[in-house]
């Protein structure tokens, strides 16, 4: 094989890749086979059902001419040269075969699919399985029409995992797309198990800046529709519980990470512990100005021997804020990049602006 033709072969291999896989680039600028076929397509936001039937159509013809394009090129540019041995021979005419053979197969299950208002298609016949009428082989429809009308809606969640998978969750459903299919379940006859949960490195430098996911299996008890399951990043759990209106098992096995700043409200706390108390009547306090639900129950009251330019003032605010919220206050003034320093750092009293610093924040004790 000459060097043209290992390039060659290496920047169809990538140009495959990024047309199954497509980067964020290649979306951006509108390089997918989603966007070339657009019109073919439809909308997806008015006609959901209808444009993934397409789609998946879509995708199965444009892959399978994917081996007699290489083929057509490669001849063209380099000319037939058949490999000197028969058995290799042999291999090679099967393989041609084969790349003509995958089109048209392809052409002939679309046909198939295709008959009777798509209701051979592996998406209407799961529909089919949800409707009220099993025996009336139209009623995939009223289904489709009723996830048509909640993915229009405004409170859908969408969570785009890669260019080919997104999970869809709205009033009543949940649905995860994929190259070919699209899995449905529905949110009354479905149990979720969030099963467990991975992490990455975001950050080369920092080990602290992973991103977590939870993988969450999702198993429709209806009859002949399989379970599947589906991936969100952990700071996503709560929307996403917020959207299902049934509760989301996790095992006792998983473990949600705390993020930076839910580490740094503990230490917070186990560092204002050691404070001096202040005392105040807590009973006619009124709620934390920030989170509405605790009592407050700290008071910036300078403490600390500091001298220099950036001293510590007096604070004479009333106790307004709860610990938690001050120490998220204190977390997001710092700088982000440096979090070693945060304790010895300082900041401005959310209400007054005075100076303070961790030493400064004390407990409240009752008068
Ligand atoms: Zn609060
Ligand atoms: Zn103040
Ligand atoms: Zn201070």
């Amino acid at each position: 094989m000459s060097e043209e033709e290992v390039g060659f072969n290496i920047f169809y291999l990538l140009l495959l890749f990024a047309v199954i896989y497509p980067p964020k680039e290649f979306i951006s600028l509108g390089f997918t086979i989603e966007s070339i076929f657009a019109n073919y397509l439809g909308s997806e936001s008015i006609f959901f059902i209808n444009y993934h039937i397409n789609r998946s159509c879509l995708m199965l013809m444009v892959h399978s001419i994917v081996p007699i394009v290489y083929l057509m090129i490669y001849y063209l540019y380099f000319g037939v040269k058949l490999p000197k041995i028969v058995f290799v021979q042999y291999f090679w005419y099967m393989l041609i075969v084969l790349a003509f053979l995958l089109p048209i197969g392809a052409l002939c299950l679309i046909y198939y699919y295709k008959q009777n208002n798509w209701r051979n298609h592996p998406i209407a016949k799961i529909l089919q399985r949800y409707s009220n009428t099993p025996n009336n082989p139209e009623s995939w429809m009223t289904v489709a029409a009723e996830i048509n009308n909640e993915f229009r809606r405004t409170d859908k969640l969408i969570k785009t995992f890669s260019a080919i998978t997104k999970i869809v969750v709205t009033e009543n459903w949940i649905m995860k797309t994929s190259l070919y299919f699209v899995h449905f379940a529905h949110q009354s006859d479905s149990a979720l198990i969030a099963v467990n949960t991975d992490s990455h490195n975001i950050s080369i430098q920092d080990t602290n800046d992973s991103a977590q996911f939870v993988n969450i299996q999702v198993t429709p008890t209806r009859d002949g529709i399989k379970p599947f399951k589906i991936r969100i990043n952990s700071l996503d759990f709560k929307e996403l519980q917020d959207r299902i209106n049934r509760p989301i098992v996790i095992l006792s096995s998983v473990k949600f990470h705390t993020t930076i700043i839910d580490r740094f409200v503990e230490v917070f706390h186990s560092e204002i512990e050691r404070n001096p108390r202040y005392r105040a009547n807590q009973a006619n306090l009124d709620n934390c100005f920030a989170c509405m639900t605790k009592k407050p129950d700290v008071k910036i009251n300078k403490h600390c021997p500091d001298q220099g330019d950036d001293r510590c003032t007096n604070c004479f605010c009333r106790p307004m804020w709860c610990s938690s919220c001050l120490a998220r206050w204190f977390a997001s003034r710092q700088d982000q990049s440096e979090r070693e320093t945060w304790l010895n750092s300082k900041c401005n009293c959310p209400m007054c602006r005075s100076r303070f610093c961790i030493l400064d924040v004390c407990l409240l004790e009752d008068e």
